[in-house]
């Protein structure tokens, strides 16, 4: 099938749609555990794992049975000063996996929705505290570069020059940090732990700067997905946490990404010594079956939320849906029977043990990190100068893995892995084969140059042949 011409393709060049070298269209039809298969039946291992939240593979029917059973009985009812029993079971399950932790979960569709709901939140929650003197705080920090969605509030959270430009006036009130990026010296050094160090004086410098009374947040990734599988340590977080309690400020965790086994625990914050305020879900919570999302809350947020007229301003119609809920319990449910958190740590450490060993013979590997199966490859033009490989250069890669049957994600010039929790340590040596070949520049080089050569040549006895 050609290209719909309709389609207007999300964060896609309609001008530019490049086929896949070898492959066509990525037109994929169908799917199977870790696998999908194009139109023309090619199979390819699924290590982008779509868009990175295909959890439990493709193809369960028990998802499917669910969710037709669901839709038989009840397809839609709304949350709205009502409720029915799915929406109120996904509510309790998300809230028991943290030991009751969190004590209100707000169902959405999309990780922009919970995470713009989760702005909204913080903002309500303050506005109408109880201390008078916490009112004024709506301020909201995060890191420079983060991704948390496409929403107003999500790009305005980024401070990315592009979504600036574009889609300025962004909403106000939202300052950004730059991350703990030690392999490009923020802060000057190539040190993490520095790094780290210096980003957190930098937070601090920034709350006293912008006024205490005015702060009321800062959200975050555990580890920073699209900017390129930035991995930031637990103790980062705990002192964070801890310099945020200093000034009344909500901490934030986006778990979109890392939530529901990606990165080896069942959520990364699991790991952080007090768990966040405010937890944003996403992606492996419903593994792309149907579109579901979540906002966790502690009691004492929701304490906020409570009074006359003090309830939360905002909801959506899918909010909830019986039959997303439905299919998100089925999912958690595979995630845990399967042991799928275990196996992702596991499969995760020895598909990263493979790669990181493959550094010696490809330099092009400037570093390779991440958590579980969240797997990040910076590629460099050399070490020495960390200079990035180019668009073209990437996309050549990515091509190149897709011939060779595994689909692989890249963003600037980081190649992201987040292969389904289900896989096998024999698919992750596919995965890395793959990757072994798509990497070696060095090979791609000399047939660049015997190409050249031989048109060289031809060239040359073409002349030789017309004088
Ligand atoms: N937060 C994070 C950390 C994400 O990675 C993403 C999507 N990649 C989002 C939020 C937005 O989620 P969605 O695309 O479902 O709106």
């Amino acid at each position: 099938m050609e290209r719909a011409y309709h389609l207007w393709n999300p964060f896609t060049d309609l001008e530019e749609f490049l086929p896949y070298k070898d492959v066509g269209p990525m037109t994929i039809v169908r799917g199977e555990g870790p696998f999908v298969y194009n139109e023309a039946g090619k199979k390819f291992i699924n290590a982008s794992g779509s868009l990175w939240n295909v959890a439990v593979g493709h193809g369960r029917e028990e998802l499917a049975d669910i969710a037709f059973e669901q839709m038989k009985k009840l397809c839609y009812s709304s949350c709205f000063r009502q409720t029915h029993p799915k929406a109120c079971e996904l509510a309790d399950c998300l809230c028991a996996l943290t030991g009751n932790y969190y004590d209100k979960a707000y169902l959405g569709s999309n990780g922009s929705e919970a995470v713009e709901t989760a702005l909204k939140l913080t903002r309500q929650f303050f506005r109408q505290s109880k201390a008078e003197e916490k009112r004024g705080k709506y301020k909201i920090l995060s890191f420079k570069g983060c991704y948390h969605g496409v929403s107003y509030g999500a790009i305005g959270l980024s401070g990315d020059e592009i979504n600036e430009k574009l889609y300025a006036p962004l909403p106000g009130g939202l300052l950004q940090v730059e991350p703990p990026y030690s392999y490009h010296g923020a802060y000057g050094t190539k040190d993490q732990a520095e790094c780290e160090l210096k980003c957190l004086e930098e937070i601090q410098r920034v709350i006293e700067r912008e006024g205490p009374d005015t702060m009321a947040a800062f959200i975050a990734e555990p580890v920073m997905g699209e900017r390129g599988i930035i991995t930031i340590s637990d103790s980062f977080f705990d002192t964070l946490m801890e310099l945020l309690d200093r000034y009344d400020m909500l901490m934030i965790a986006d778990e979109v990404t890392t939530g529901f086994g990606r990165t080896g625990e069942l959520f990364a914050t699991d790991r952080w010594r007090k768990r966040p305020d405010i937890l944003c879900l996403g992606k492996g919570i419903s593994s792309g079956y149907l579109p579901v999302s979540a906002v966790l809350a502690t009691k004492e947020v929701y304490e906020n939320f409570k009074g006359e007229d003090h309830y939360f301003q905002h909801g959506s119609t899918s909010s909830g849906n019986p039959v997303c809920s439905a299919v998100a319990l089925g999912n958690i449910d595979i995630i845990l029977r399967e042991n799928l958190v275990e196996n992702s740590r596991k499969t995760g450490e020895y598909l990263m043990g493979k790669i990181r060993s493959l550094m010696e013979e490809r330099p092009v590997l400037g570093e390779v990190r991440g958590r579980g199966l969240m797997i990040g490859m910076e590629l460099v033009k050399d070490r020495v100068s960390r200079e990035p490989l180019s668009e073209s250069e990437m996309f050549e890669i990515v091509a190149d893995c897709a011939s060779l049957g595994v689909i692989v994600y890249y963003n600037r010039n980081v190649i992201a892995l987040f292969p389904p929790l289900i896989i096998t340590k024999d698919i992750a040596d596919h995965i890395y084969s793959a990757l072994k070949t798509a990497l070696d520049t060095g090979q791609k080089e000399e047939i660049l140059k015997k190409k050249r050569l031989l048109k060289e040549l031809v060239t040359s006895k073409l002349r030789t042949a017309n004088s």
